[in-house]
């Protein structure tokens, strides 16, 4: 016999069958009517959601999610009141949804919806499971993927995806792009040794992200350079933020055993794009530029260009 045939002569069988598959189920089942209303759940979802046995039937289903999802939802229970109430299959809608439990902590949910009708009235069944871990996990995964593990900030791949996105999103502004290379650090670690860089590195690294704007985007070029892209800004504002960074990252104080207190720098190339033409590998090779032109300069400095390759400042 085939598994499928062995299922099909066990379903008229008994009833009961049905109700202890509903009760046991680790998936959460519920039903609610074409007001929104839940007439059904079982026991898991009661547990999914942190609720007693019972309590949930009769309330509306905007208990379980949160208020920023409520238009979604009512716009959901709408399209299924102007459907037809027939009972049929409504196919299945795999998907990551946000519910909330009864102590507020929001969850992450794969729900299937069907559509049928119970005593003659149309009634939507979700079938819902807690995904929340393999949420988390997922997660984690990505930020380890995108993030560079010695500073915390982005790699050079995340950085080039975050950027192209928030210049496809800001097209309207000026933008600009920089680039840090920290002075002399070849000696850093020649002279107190390679954990001592590593130091500086992440003390550059916590400079730069507590020194800009949540819309800023900065991330790890490899080595010691690093790459910070700012969003709807006009130069001379962009200018005020880098020199920030440098004036904060160069007056801090590094004391190592058996040496007298050090200070370093570090040398910046800006480009700044005019709105709409914020073309990564341009401007990238742009501030690149304006870097060297720092190094060569003197270092301890930012040389800012425009895109048509104008000095503003050095
Ligand atoms: P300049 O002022 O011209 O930038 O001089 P520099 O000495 O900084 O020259 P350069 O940029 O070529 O030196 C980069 C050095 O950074 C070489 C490499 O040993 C060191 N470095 C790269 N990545 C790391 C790291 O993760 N940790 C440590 N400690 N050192 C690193
Ligand atoms: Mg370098
Ligand atoms: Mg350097």
């Amino acid at each position: 016999m085939t598994k499928r045939a062995s299922i099909a002569s066990l379903i008229p069988a008994s009833q009961d069958i049905y109700r202890k598959i509903v009760f046991e189920i680790a998936d959460g089942i519920i039903g609610i009517d074409d007001h929104g209303i839940i007439r059904l759940c079982n026991p898991a979802t009661e547990s999914i959601f942190g609720w007693q046995s019972g309590e949930l039937l009769d309330k509306p289903l905007e208990v379980l999610l949160p208020e920023r999802v409520h238009g979604f939802h009512q716009k959901l229970v709408a399209s299924f009141q102007s459907g037809n109430t027939e009972a049929r299959y409504m196919g299945q809608r795999s998907t990551t949804i946000v519910g909330r439990r009864l102590d507020g902590v929001e969850i992450n949910l794969g729900i299937t919806i069907l559509r049928t009708s119970a005593a003659g009235e149309p009634m939507m069944v979700a079938v819902i499971r807690d995904i929340s871990d393999h949420v988390r996990y997922q997660n984690d995964l990505k930020r380890l993927a995108e993030t560079d593990s010695l500073s915390g900030l982005l790699n050079r791949r995340a950085f080039r995806a975050n950027v192209l996105q928030s210049a496809g999103a800001n097209v309207a502004n000026h933008s600009s792009m920089v680039i840090f290379d920290l002075d002399g650090f070849k000696g850093v670690n020649d002279r107190f040794g390679h954990d001592a860089g590593d130091e500086v590195i992440t003390c550059f690294s916590e400079v730069l992200r507590s020194s800009i704007r949540a819309s800023d985007i900065a991330g790890r070029w490899g080595g010691e350079e690093f790459v910070l892209f700012l969003p709807n800004l006009k130069s001379g504002q962009a200018m005020a933020i880098v020199e920030r960074i440098r004036a904060n990252f160069s007056s801090v104080d590094f004391n190592w055993e058996g040496h007298p207190c050090a200070n370093f720098t570090v040398s910046a190339g800006l480009a700044m794009a005019e709105p709409g033409r914020a073309d990564f590998q341009d401007m990238i090779a742009s501030a690149d530029k304006a870097l060297y032109d720092a190094k060569r300069g003197g270092r301890d400095r930012l040389v800012a260009v425009e895109m048509q390759q104008q000095a503003l400042a050095s």
